[in-house]
């Protein structure tokens, strides 16, 4: 680090602020491997000063109209829409994801947006006139304070907006730490939301590491969490915060199973393999990263898959003269040797490997975090390069003999973020829908992350609390109800005294 190295600060209070805490940590652009920046890693009193000032924000956003909310709202997607390509080459820069990419992560993020806007509805309370002679029942939705987000490295503006979108607009106030590896894209969206005219406060941004994570987790004057990131935090995040009364949900990672049947078309299925396989380089936790052939369609499917990897073109995301590559960068060189060493793990337990990315380089780019596309036929079904999740660009073929061998394996697993079935036969789909214990499933579509009017979430190791994300759980997690039993007196009626248990008359 030099003296003229940027660091990359919080958004407290409405305004950039720069990092009193000496604490750094390094950000890369992956497709050079040069180091871009620091971020800063908050410290206690930072960690106090976001809070606190996320308090105030909340005391005044919370007594805003609907209609006032909702003009920001507006706002902001407006904002987004229009300059979106600004936060593309933010993501690229520091993830390392082809610009089309970061653009689809900002455009999913964007529906939730749009679907924030029409939170009026979704938050408005029910009424019962009469339940009892001259009572009525009501029920107010209402914010719940300071609400934390934590986010990992794989969608930097995506996670979040699953999320702040609905808790901004059901009137709370978010402090959200980014993921430290690609920690800019938050900073771009705070300053949105001030152009917006969101109130200082409202959104904070907090950079930091574990001590930011746990300063969040312990504050009383957080009201609940949304994680999201690997399975061993998620559980750590899930079990700390409702330790200490918090409303929490923590999604964590996935291991994504495509079962393909034997009638199904083997070229679609090669496109989508490839696609859902090695899009983002495989750091997605909707990535297929096992096939389950159905015998006899593995030989014919793993020719097809390969002729396709032999295609794809590696490079910079952010492009090269000759346009924009099909698959850039992993995120870390750490990241680089912990996907090489699965690697490793599947050929010493007897796999074959048909495409091996391990020695992969990029001319020119040769000090960058690039691993090849990789492909792997016949992984032992107990091998931990079969069991763990990789989050890289492999992808592993499981001969099976039958659909329900396939199942079996499917739900044998200890994650159920994602799957998805190839085939054309109706009644086999609806059956796999019914039976496999996975959350989120593509019926001939093979990364089936829900529009933002359903919610986003797995089953088993996948998530840990009970709502998803966005959606009508979003608004749901995001408020608290109220239940008013209220009575009027009407001036010819009189209650008189009655100690009993309240009846209906
Ligand atoms: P990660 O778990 O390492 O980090 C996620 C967040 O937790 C970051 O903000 C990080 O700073 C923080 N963190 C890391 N270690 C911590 C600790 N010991 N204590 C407290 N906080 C800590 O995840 P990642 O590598 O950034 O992201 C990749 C993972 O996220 C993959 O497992 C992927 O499957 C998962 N993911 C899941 C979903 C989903 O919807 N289920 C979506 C995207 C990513």
């Amino acid at each position: 680090m030099t003296s003229d190295t940027p660091v990359i600060g919080h958004w407290i209070d409405g305004a950039p602020r720069a990092s009193a805490s000496g604490r750094t940590a390094p950000v890369f652009n992956p497709a050079t491997g040069a180091e871009s920046g620091r971020v800063a890693l908050a410290d206690d009193a930072e960690i106090a000063a976001a809070i606190a000032s996320a308090r105030r924000g909340y005391e005044e956003w919370s007594g805003w109209s609907i209609a006032k909310r909702q003009g920001v709202l507006f706002a902001f997607r407006e904002l987004l829409h229009a300059r979106k390509g600004e936060l593309a080459a933010i993501i690229t820069a520091e993830h390392g994801k082809v610009l089309s990419d970061a653009m689809g992560e900002i455009l999913r993020g964007q529906e939730v947006v749009e679907l924030a806007t029409g939170f009026p509805h979704l938050i408005k309370g029910a009424y019962s006139e009469n339940v009892s002679t001259g009572i009525d029942v009501y029920s107010l939705k209402q914010p719940l304070g300071v609400v934390g987000i934590i986010s990992p490295f794989n969608f930097p503006a995506m996670v979040p907006m699953w999320f702040f979108p609905i808790a901004i607009a059901a009137g709370n106030a978010v402090v959200l730490k980014p993921s430290e590896k690609d920690p800019s894209a938050a900073l771009w969206l705070a300053r949105l939301w001030a152009e917006a005219g969101l109130p200082a406060g409202v959104f904070t941004v907090l950079q930091g590491d574990k001590q930011a994570v746990d300063g969040l987790l312990e504050s009383d004057d957080v009201a609940s969490i949304s994680f999201v990131g690997s399975t061993p935090i998620a559980q750590y995040i899930y079990e700390t915060a409702s330790r200490n009364g918090k409303r929490v949900q923590a999604l964590g990672g996935a291991k994504n199973h495509m079962l393909v049947l034997p009638d199904a078309d083997l070229d679609l299925v090669a496109d989508q393999a490839v696609n859902a396989g090695f899009g983002a380089a495989g750091e997605r936790c909707m990535a297929v990263s096992v096939v389950l052939a159905v015998e006899p369609v593995a030989d014919a499917l793993i020719e097809k898959i390969a002729d396709r990897m032999g295609r794809l073109r590696i490079g910079d995301g952010a492009g090269d003269g000759a346009g924009e590559p099909d698959m850039g960068p992993l995120i870390s060189a750490e990241h680089r040797a912990k996907v090489a060493g699965y690697v490793d793990i599947a050929e010493a337990d007897g796999a074959r490997i048909v495409v091996d990315g391990r020695d992969l380089a990029v001319d020119g780019l040769e000090e960058g975090f690039f691993f090849g596309p990789t492909l792997i036929d016949a992984i032992p079904t107990d091998s931990r390069a079969y069991r763990d999740e990789i989050f890289g660009p492999v992808l592993s073929i499981v001969r099976v003999q039958t659909f329900q061998e396939g199942v079996d394996l499917i739900n044998s697993g200890r994650f159920g973020n994602g799957t998805a079935i190839f085939t054309n036969d109706g009644g086999a789909a609806r059956r796999f829908q019914h039976e496999v214990q996975v959350g989120m499933i593509g019926i001939n579509v093979p990364i089936p992350v829900p529009v933002a009017y359903h919610s986003f979430g797995g089953w088993k190791a996948s998530l840990f609390g009970d709502a998803k994300a966005y959606g009508v759980h979003g608004f749901d997690f995001f408020t608290r109800e109220k239940a008013i039993t209220s009575r009027w007196l009407d001036p010819a009626t009189h209650g008189g005294i009655d100690l009993g248990f309240p009846q209906h008359s």
